[in-house]
């Protein structure tokens, strides 16, 4: 983390009010708090900072106009104003958001606080003739039990609020558990950042895939996975989820495809003729540059499309069928094969299945493990018949044992991969599997 700023670096001036609502403003909060806050130190007082975050005003500036939108503005200053107790004073940080100052008070009476002021806020509003509501969020932050200093105080304020927007609750309290979480995260997509820029720390796997009818390998999927430089490895499953919500997801996966292209460019020529499986996330479907920037790569790499599969999650599919079906038919005109991954586990219905641009379905392995009981077997039975009649190929994922692999083989599905089949596999590893 870069260094924090120390609180004399903050705005500091006495007195200075907004304009608009003519209550004080940032800087004479923290003129005001700043010796409390060293009262508070000494022992002689606690504090609570209450932070309001009010939405909606924009939305009377644009459906309005500035001059009722002030108007509004003032009346919620007025509203806190009358709803906060004797001696404390309500002041107005910035265009939508207040702070409340209460000295001394209980935890119980800083949410009752926080519940009257969201109540009221959440009153109706008469602007330009017309009711309306906004909405009203309060983060409740303690010194010194959440902060130890005014910046710090001010943070936790506002990361609270920020969490009852989020919650949608009229309040929350600063919980220090998830800022470290979301720091942490923070943290770690700084981390690969790097780790994309120095080229350095993104791995594959490969996991082979058999052909369930000869025991041939003819494929293989490319599972990532990152060597952290201090964390060590850390699994898909707990940082992919965090990427998919950054920007990042794209250039990753930029990584990936690459690398992949690279080591299935490497076996071809060592006599491999089956294919790589890539996963996409359905995240990259709202990217309008995604088609381009995966095509880019098998330009860089001088490969055809034709050997890459691409797995997309039934779920990620579902989630916004038309961009991802308008996305898939692209890449698959193109030459790639493309697979609903995880399936069973979404809720495509059947009929919808047939229109989707796809070449594959990977029965989940939650079913395939459970090939012993009837309703296991039941339902990787169906996905086999229904690939099978919709002509297309059906994969079990996950075998992890002989049975598996001999239930999967006579209910008719094609191809098989499992940790029974092989693990996924650094590209030395394997080669070595492979025998090239
Ligand atoms: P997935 O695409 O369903 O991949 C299969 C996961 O199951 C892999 O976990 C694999 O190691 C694991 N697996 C394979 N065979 C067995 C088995 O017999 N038993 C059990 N218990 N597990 C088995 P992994 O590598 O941890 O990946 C987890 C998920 O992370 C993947 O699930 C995929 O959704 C995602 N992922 C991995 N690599 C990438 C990537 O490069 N891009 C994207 N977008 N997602 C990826
Ligand atoms: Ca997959
Ligand atoms: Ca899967």
């Amino acid at each position: 983390m870069p260094n924090r700023p120390t609180d004399s670096e903050l705005g500091l001036n006495a007195g200075v009010k907004d304009s608009r609502t003519l209550l004080p403003n940032r800087d004479s909060f923290y003129y005001d708090v700043k010796p409390l806050l060293e009262k508070a130190d000494a022992g002689e007082l606690s504090l609570v900072l209450l932070v309001i975050d009010i939405e909606g005003v924009d939305f009377i500036l644009r459906t309005f106009g500035p001059v009722e939108r002030d108007m509004a503005i003032r009346e919620v200053g007025r509203r806190i104003q009358d709803a906060a107790e004797e001696e404390t004073t309500p002041y107005h940080i910035n265009q939508g958001r207040f702070a409340v100052l209460l000295q001394n008070g209980s935890f119980m009476h800083a949410t009752h606080q926080a519940e009257a002021l969201a109540d009221i806020l959440r009153e109706p509003f008469n602007v330009a003739g017309i009711s309306y509501h906004l909405d009203a969020f309060v983060g409740i932050s303690h010194y010194p039990n959440h902060a130890d200093s005014l910046a710090e105080l001010v943070r936790t304020g506002v990361f609270a609020c920020h969490q009852a927007t989020t919650l949608e609750s009229r309040y929350a309290t600063y919980d220090r558990a998830i800022d470290e979480e979301e720091r942490y995260r923070f943290r770690l997509m700084l981390d690969l950042e790097q780790a994309l820029e120095d080229e350095s720390g993104i791995r594959l796997a490969y996991q082979p895939q058999v052909s369930l009818q000869t025991g041939a390998c003819v494929g293989v999927e490319a599972l990532c996975r990152w060597e952290h430089p201090s964390k060590g490895a850390i699994p898909p499953g707990q940082f992919l989820p965090f990427v998919e919500q950054s920007p990042l997801m794209m250039p990753l996966t930029e990584d990936i495809l690459g690398i992949g292209l690279r080591d299935l460019n490497r076996w071809q020529k060592q006599g491999f003729e089956g294919s790589m499986a890539i996963n996409l996330s359905s995240a990259l479907f709202r990217r309008s540059d995604m088609l381009e920037r995966l095509l880019d790569q098998f330009r860089y790499a001088n490969m055809p499309m034709e050997q890459i599969h691409f797995e997309v999650t039934e779920t990620g599919i579902m989630d916004q069928p038309k961009r991802a079906v308008n996305t898939l038919s692209e890449i698959r005109e193109r030459g790639s094969q493309i697979a609903v991954d995880d399936f069973g586990t979404g809720h495509s219905s059947l009929a919808y299945l047939a229109d989707l641009p796809i070449d594959i379905i990977k029965i989940d392995m939650y079913f395939v493990q459970n090939l012993e009981k009837p309703w296991g077997r039941a339902i990787v039975s169906a996905a086999a018949t229904l690939a099978d009649q919709l002509g297309l190929v059906s994969v079990a994922e996950g075998i992890e044992d002989e049975y598996q692999l001999n239930q999967c083989r006579e209910l008719g599905v094609t191809i098989g991969q499992g940790f029974y089949i092989g693990r996924p596999m650094f590209r030395e590893a394997f080669e070595g599997w492979l025998g090239i």
